[in-house]
């Protein structure tokens, strides 16, 4: 069954590898072409991201590096990779393609830049999450002080994103963060996060923070990620997943329900789900509690429903 996937940190493994790997076959890729390809993934997002290594000074230009990869590597040996530029190319893929979306995960890279923002999006970057687990010029991350929330920058970026009918991802963002920003983003999506009620992590969503997301039209994209699965271990098993994603689909209607791996963003794995090849496996487990048209709604459908009903 076809996947739609919102989250992989391909780029940043890209980026650090030395000597140079390939997007289309590396080994050291859990979500390489030929991975994605053979675990049915037809629609992958690749975030930009920007660790707290480098320095500020540094940030944008390590950015622009992505960017550069994701033409380079991803984009141009691979002509059956196809950047999704306008949102109305999800519908047309053909048999074969993966389409690819650009998107940037925290908006350190651009400091009190707009202009720097506008050339990311210009770059060809749809999707947008404000920060990542820090504090930044637009609000502040998950592990921050959950009391501190959208700063004045950050209303001025919330407004360029949605004149440019940018997604904002609010699935890094404090409580106070989130909060602030939810009334004011045009087009919201929690791009990997699972439910906190299972899993007491500051990067799950609370239910309140959940029902109100898909109240202003938001989804939600479960990540496969161990330590925001099952608090204490690391045995975590596709069923564990799968928990997550009915837990979820019964707090906010199943029609808000996707994934989001965060595969190359990650270093701990599911049993069984280790890497995008696998992608099948989860399919199989949903089919154990959901019906063949629920499965496919959460695999691929909702999203594009949710383009559609963005109007973007
Ligand atoms: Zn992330």
């Amino acid at each position: 069954m076809k996947i739609i996937d919102l989250h992989c940190d391909v780029l940043g493994k890209l980026t650090k590898a030395d000597p140079p790997i390939k997007f289309s076959s590396a080994i050291q890729l859990q979500a390489s072409k030929e991975k994605l390809q053979a675990g049915q993934v037809v629609i992958q997002d690749f975030a930009i991201f920007i660790g707290e290594d480098v320095p500020q000074a540094d940030k944008f230009t390590e950015a622009m590096r992505q960017v550069e990869l994701f033409y380079t590597n991803v984009l141009q040996p691979n002509p059956d990779v196809i950047h999704i530029t306008d949102w109305k190319q999800v519908y047309t893929l053909k048999e074969g393609q993966l389409g690819a979306i650009l998107s940037l995960e925290g908006c350190d890279a651009i400091g009190e830049d707009l202009l720097k923002l506008q050339t990311l999006l210009d770059a060809g970057v749809k999707l947008v999450g404000l920060t990542w687990n820090f504090e930044n010029s637009v609000a502040y991350g998950a592990e921050e002080n959950p009391n501190q929330g959208l700063k004045p920058f950050g209303k001025e970026v919330i407004e360029l994103l949605n004149d440019r009918d940018i997604i904002i991802d609010v699935s890094h963002l404090n409580e106070k963060s989130y909060w602030d920003i939810l009334p004011l983003a045009k087009h919201l999506i929690a791009s990997h996060s699972n439910a906190r009620a299972l899993c007491n992590h500051t990067r799950n969503l609370s239910d309140e923070q959940a029902i109100a997301l898909v109240k202003q039209g938001g989804h939600i994209h479960v990540v496969y990620y161990p330590p925001f699965i099952k608090e204490g271990t690391d045995d975590v098993t596709i069923d564990d997943l799968v928990k997550h994603v009915k837990y979820l689909a019964e707090l906010v209607g199943i029609e808000h329900i996707g994934l989001g791996s965060d595969f190359d963003g990650i270093d701990r794995t599911v049993i069984g789900l280790e890497n995008a090849s696998q992608s099948q496996n989860l399919i199989l487990t949903l089919f154990q509690h959901f019906s063949e048209d629920e499965v496919k709604m959460i695999a691929n459908e909702n999203f594009l429903r949710y383009i559609q009903k963005q109007g973007i």
